[in-house]
């Protein structure tokens, strides 16, 4: 009998975990004494920073996905469909269909999603790029914009951390390029004290703002939005009139893990913090944005905690402990407009120091969405 590994969900972590595992235990899954599969809902593997870019039209939705198939090694099974439950207890993971599969080892890599229903008026009224139809429709309605005041708006948590400061850089230099810039008001709103929710990356952002004349206004939670006076009012009792409102929405984790009573209230499952175990369990891991962890949901968490999540497998597949611990690495660019970005990288431990933008890491940020490919693949 093989031992059965599923993971649930074909993104960045699910298909890392995936192609990485297989690599690693090739010997026994030529023989057949280990079997892989990916459940995913969705044929494509999308490369969500790319819709920052569709926002602006310097990208198109074709460079953001691939089969999902193409991406996998042939040896791991690929199924396309819901996860409805995972049930522990028994080790089955159930689907749309009303197929049951039973696994040794879970891996959940289910993701997040933004929730604008969570505001009301928020779907509304605003624009955000954080999905392919919506970024376009963003596109287009910055293609149409002549000046006036845009309010960005950030619900929390979200997913890629730094995007809300990027959007905004990236705006000021798209409206300075059009002669747009005199005419336009530029409103930076954020949930907390401060630009940021990391301290040394606020301390860096803050002074930019400045020198770009955007006015941030902090301690702005979302309550609701006014489609028809074009308002938006924060639950610190502010309201802003905006022309253009564009919002991060706050996200939650996927309706599989609420169903099956594996999250907390917003859907994040409670994990190790480094051994990525789910909280109570010893064979199911959780990479990614579906953790609970209160750091970073970016690609490159899932990457690094996948790296990880794949060592231990293959350990414990062929009678090891799998005592890898993740150190909470974090590594994300931060485009700062005019072609120019600089990144932060940091741990549970180091916290993240951003430099001086420069051209460079810009064109680095640029290659690294094409190399993207390689990454999920299980090459780099
Ligand atoms: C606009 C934008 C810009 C970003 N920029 C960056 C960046 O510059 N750097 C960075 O590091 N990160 C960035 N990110 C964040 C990054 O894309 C995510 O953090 C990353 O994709 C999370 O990986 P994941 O594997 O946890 O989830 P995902 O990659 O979202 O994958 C989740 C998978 O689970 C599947 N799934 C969900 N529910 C089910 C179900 N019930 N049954 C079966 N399958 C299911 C989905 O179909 C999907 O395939 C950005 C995100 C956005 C939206």
């Amino acid at each position: 009998m093989s031992q059965e590994v599923v993971v649930l969900g074909g993104g960045v972590g699910g298909s890392i975990v995936a192609n990485q595992l297989v690599h690693a235990v090739s010997e026994e899954v030529n023989k057949g004494a280990v079997h892989i599969t990916v459940i995913s809902s969705r044929p494509d593997h999308v490369y969500q920073p790319l819709f920052l870019y569709m926002a602006f039209d310097q990208a198109v939705p074709a460079e953001a996905k691939r089969p999902e198939r193409s991406i996998l090694d042939p040896r791991i099974s690929l199924i396309v469909e819901d996860a409805t439950a995972v049930d522990t207890k028994a080790q089955t993971v159930s689907l749309k269909n009303g197929q049951t599969l039973h696994y040794d080892f879970l891996v959940i890599a289910t993701g997040s999603k933004p929730s604008p229903e969570l505001i009301p008026g928020l779907a509304e009224a605003a624009h955000w790029f954080y999905d392919e139809e919506p970024a376009l429709k963003l596109r287009d309605a910055l293609a149409q914009f002549d000046g006036g005041r845009v309010v960005l708006t950030v619900g929390l948590p979200h997913k890629c951390p730094v995007a809300p400061l990027e959007f905004t850089f990236m705006l000021d230099s798209w409206l300075r390029e059009r002669g747009l810039r005199e005419k336009t008001e530029i409103v930076y709103t954020y949930p907390i004290g401060r630009v940021h929710s990391l301290e040394p990356v606020a301390n860096w952002a803050a002074p930019v703002m400045t020198e770009r004349n955007i006015r941030p206004e902090v301690f702005f939670n979302m309550e609701s939005v006014d489609p028809a006076s074009r308002t938006i009012t924060s639950l610190e009792g502010k309201t802003l009139k905006y022309d253009l409102l564009v919002t991060i929405p706050p996200h939650t984790g996927q309706k599989v893990i609420m169903d099956s009573g594996l999250g907390d209230k917003g859907g994040f499952i409670p994990v190790d913090r480094h051994s990525l175990l789910a909280e109570g369990t010893e064979n199911v891991f959780v990479v990614g944005d579906a953790t609970a962890l209160p750091i970073s949901k970016a690609g490159s968490t899932a990457h690094f905690e996948a790296d990880v999540v794949a060592a231990n497998l293959a350990q414990r597949l062929r009678g090891g402990l799998g005592t890898r611990r993740y150190d909470g690495k974090v590594f994300c660019f931060i485009e700062s407009g005019g072609d120019k970005a600089t990144y932060i990288s940091f741990t549970y431990t180091n916290p993240p120091a951003p430099k001086a933008p420069s051209e460079m890491v810009h064109y680095f940020k640029l290659a690294y969405n094409r190399m993207y490919w390689l990454s999920s693949a299980g090459v780099m």
